[in-house]
């Protein structure tokens, strides 16, 4: 479309569009243009343009991405997991809608799914209607780090990424890192990264073959062993191993404390994920932590930290403690 534009060189398109922009003149209905080695500023007001060439001259009109909540009239409630969309409804035909207006909007989107059960059984992996697209299999990157998995075969929540990051940090170059419920690796690989020796652990074969995929696409295979199995059976071959054990079976992880001093190193820090009530968030992981390791170990807790709300009045909380041996 024609419209009225500020002409200068190329060379001097950044001070003049900033100079544009201060008077308040960049029309930003339209785009800038490159020709050559002429820059075009769409302008809003061509008589208001003060030392400055203007001219008419053919620019594109500026399209706005269109959102989901563009086209439904209110906002979703949605996440991204890789190419696949998770979306949060109880009601079927408002999901449905939503995975419409997901589909013609500009989000990228290959598969778009709604959770169809609460996560369950001992491999945590939850039930999906599939709304839109069919393949479930996906690859999700996090902090620099990239994670194949399919969601219909093993359990993975983006939402934790923060939280894995806070983790991960606290790694140190040459320790001995076990991870007793790994998942993909989202734990695993990062502390491999941070160039620690991992053993990581998980009774879902799928979720270790992903591991091990995933080890390999981030490059740090020869520091990660993965084992497919209940960790209580693998205990033994790895006793006082631990400088770091990563414990996130929120809900179950009490039971497997035993375990978890078995593997233990004399100086050890474990991070313990539990699921409690806001009345009491941290003390009865605490409790059980000393009952199992108390008195071998001196029991100090480092941080008692909030990851997110997860049900009403309900919190899934971490624990950082360190275990030295007494
Ligand atoms: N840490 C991973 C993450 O952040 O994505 C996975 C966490 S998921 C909540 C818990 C994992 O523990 C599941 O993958 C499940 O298969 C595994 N699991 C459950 N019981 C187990 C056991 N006895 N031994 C080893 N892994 C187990």
């Amino acid at each position: 479309m024609e419209v009225p534009c500020v002409r200068v060189p190329v060379s001097e398109g950044e001070t003049t569009r900033q100079r544009l922009a201060d008077a308040d003149l960049v029309d930003p209905d339209f785009d800038i243009v490159v020709e050559d080695d002429t820059l075009y500023v769409p302008v809003t007001d061509p008589d208001a343009v003060d030392g400055f060439d203007v001219v008419t001259h053919d620019a594109p009109e500026r399209r706005t991405p269109t959102t989901p909540a563009d086209l439904l009239g209110f906002e979703p409630t949605y996440e991204r997991l890789g190419d696949i969309v998770i979306v949060d409804e109880d009601d079927p035909e408002r999901a449905r809608d939503i995975a419409d207006a997901i589909l013609e909007s500009d989000v990228r989107a290959k598969t778009v799914v709604n959770r169809a059960s609460k996560v369950k059984g001992e491999t945590r992996v939850r039930d999906w209607d599939v709304l839109a697209g069919s393949e479930t299999e996906t690859v999700h990157r996090e902090y620099g780090h990239e994670f194949s998995l399919d969601i219909t075969q093993v359990y993975f929540s983006p939402r934790l990424a923060t939280e894995r990051h806070r983790v991960v940090e606290q790694v140190e170059a040459g320790e001995h890192a076990f991870d007793m419920f790994a998942g993909v690796g989202p734990y695993a690989i990062p502390m491999a990264d941070a160039s620690a020796n991992v053993v990581a652990t998980d009774i879902n074969e799928a979720a270790i073959d992903y591991l091990r995929e995933n080890a390999r696409r981030n490059g740090v295979s020869d520091r990660v062993t993965a084992h497919a199995g209940d960790v209580r059976e693998l205990a033994a071959d790895y006793e006082g191993w631990a400088n770091r054990l990563v414990m996130n079976l929120p809900h179950s992880a009490g039971e497997f404390l035993d375990t978890a001093v078995r593997l233990a190193a004399d100086d050890c820090t474990i991070h313990y994920y539990d699921i409690q009530h806001e009345s009491e968030k941290y003390s009865p992981g605490e409790r059980a932590i000393r009952d199992a390791a108390e008195p071998d170990y001196d029991v100090t807790v480092g941080t008692r930290h909030t990851v997110r709300s997860y049900a009403p009045h309900e919190y899934n909380v971490c624990l950082d403690v360190h275990l030295t041996r007494a």
